[in-house]
């Protein structure tokens, strides 16, 4: 039965009775140190019993229950049965592990609660203070500008929008898609995915991404890149932007960063940073020199939810020139005009430089975490990270039955079992096999990949709880598992 009509005006959504709420609140925070404090007592990842799914069907409620009965179905039906990236041998795809401090951040920001559209308040503050320092990690000037958003894909889009609008030539906002000589991106063969669909959604056409080849170390073939802009010139196409990928998605490349900022200058191209993986590794000395250039990027994207280990979701864009970057997203209309005085007053209206309008305050985790533990420590990850990468690497090379595949690129290590004597078919197989048992039993969720024709094990060590131990053990397992599964074929 509905009950929607008899309203009482004392009515509201706050607890009845706000004792019971604190309690219930106390009794949340115990379970959740219970849970980030014991993740080494449970399986990395767990298949989900049958009667799970059947549980998420049921109508929807339209009286009130129980909470107590709610966080018990919590437990028992959601928690055991997530991603499993807070685990310390989670080395899938590429995601962070998440912090206690940035759950506290996040927390607080739901109870605030405030938008990040604009305004006059002290969230803006933070999230201006945030990307400043993101600024001064990247070694950029200090009057770019910036935003957050809520991913790498996002970030991108942001980037590629603002090199769009700024190098079109025309008022592309007004005119739209409209021009007679197509404009075209460059990237690498490895470009990350969320590139292509930037440039899809932005109308610009994928067949416009032209994918530059890459040499054996899976960077940017510069001068391939460079024959390639001449000849779309000839061919009377117009290019517009370069990106340069810091930390590919399959292997850890770190594009000539520097090499393709001097190409970008003297071709008159924007150009653009994909540094979801590999930017915050400013932060560690032993990358920095790597990743030389990036300073002298147009764009930059930075995802703190990758190597910075932000819960999900934060990322960020930087624009070096402020003036670009509010031009291709401010729109103000009469219910959004800015007052002189009062709570509409304020310079700092993240609205006009993005595509969101109301926005979380996922400033505020990126802050108290970077203070709580220093901006060093989370640079000793990422270096703890490397070397641990280099370790695999060496077991890997060590072992007679395993053999890298790729050059190790920051945190990820390409690799696959190979006994001898069986054809790629057959190793594929064998290599699918054992990740899948790695993750059913609960030992490891290693990542995946597949390079030229060879499926291989992909470990992206993103994770501040991993130690050497871990890939000790996970050394150990693929050994029995790549035994077992070549002697069953
Ligand atoms: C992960 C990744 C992205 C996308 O980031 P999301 O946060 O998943 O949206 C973009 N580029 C690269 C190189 C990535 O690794």
């Amino acid at each position: 039965m509905k009950q929607t009509e008899n309203w009482q005006d004392n009515e509201n959504l706050d607890p009845a009775d706000w004792a019971s709420a604190r309690e219930r609140m106390h009794r949340m925070v115990d379970d959740a140190i219970d849970y980030l404090s014991t993740l080494r007592d449970r399986p990395v990842w767990q298949p989900m019993p049958e009667t799970i799914p059947p549980h998420f069907h049921q109508p929807l409620p339209h009286g009130p229950e129980d909470p107590q009965h709610i966080d018990e179905e919590l437990k028992a039906y959601i928690l055991p049965y997530t991603m499993g990236n807070v685990h310390p041998r989670f080395w899938a795809w590429y995601m962070g592990a998440g912090t206690v401090s940035g759950v506290i951040g996040d927390f607080w920001a739901s109870v605030l609660n405030p938008n990040l559209g604009g305004g006059q308040q002290s969230s803006n503050l933070v999230e201006a203070q945030v990307i400043d320092w993101l600024k001064e990690i990247m070694h950029y000037p200090m009057e770019a500008s910036g935003i957050l958003v809520s991913g790498g894909s996002m970030a991108n889009l942001v980037g590629l929008a603002v090199a769009r609008h700024h190098m079109s030539g025309f008022d592309i906002r007004l005119e739209g898609m409209t021009g007679t000589n197509p404009m075209v991106v460059y990237a690498s063969q490895e470009v990350h995915s969320s590139v292509q669909k930037a440039i899809e959604l932005m109308g610009m056409g994928s067949r416009f991404l032209h994918k530059v080849p890459v040499l054996a170390d899976y960077t940017m073939d510069v001068s391939a890149l460079e024959a390639m802009i001449k000849r779309d010139r000839a061919a009377g196409l117009h290019p517009i932007a370069v990106i340069g990928t810091a930390g590919t998605i399959n292997t850890g490349a770190i594009d000539d960063l520097d090499g393709l900022a001097n190409l970008c200058k003297s071709e008159n191209l924007w150009f653009h940073v994909d540094g979801a993986i590999g930017s915050i590794a400013m932060l560690s000395p032993l990358v920095q020199p790597q990743l030389k250039g990036i300073e002298r990027a147009d764009s930059v994207t930075i995802d703190l939810h990758k190597w910075l280990h932000m819960p999900f979701e934060v990322a960020c864009t930087l624009v070096r020139n402020a003036t670009n970057h509010r031009e291709t997203f401010s729109l103000i209309p009469d219910y959004l005009a800015r007052n002189t005085r009062g709570l509409a007053a304020g310079h700092l209206w993240f609205s006009e430089y993005g595509i969101q309008l109301s926005r979380r305050f996922r400033a505020l985790k990126v802050w108290m975490s970077l203070k709580e533990h220093g901006a060093d420590a989370f640079g000793r990850m990422i270096s703890k990270n490397i070397h641990q990468a280099h370790y695999l690497g060496r077991r890997i090379d060590e072992h007679p039955h395993l053999e890298l595949v790729a050059p190790i690129g920051l945190d990820i290590v390409c690799f696959r079992y190979n006994p001898g004597n069986r054809s790629l078919t057959e190793l594929n197989n064998v290599n699918k096999e054992i990740k899948l048992q790695l993750e059913e039993q609960g030992i490891a969720a290693p990542g995946y990949t597949t390079l030229g024709e060879m499926y291989c094990l992909r470990i992206a060590i993103a994770n501040h709880r991993s130690q050497l131990a871990d890939f000790d053990a996970l050394i150990s397992a693929i050994e029995e598992l790549g035994h077992k599964v070549v002697a069953s074929q």
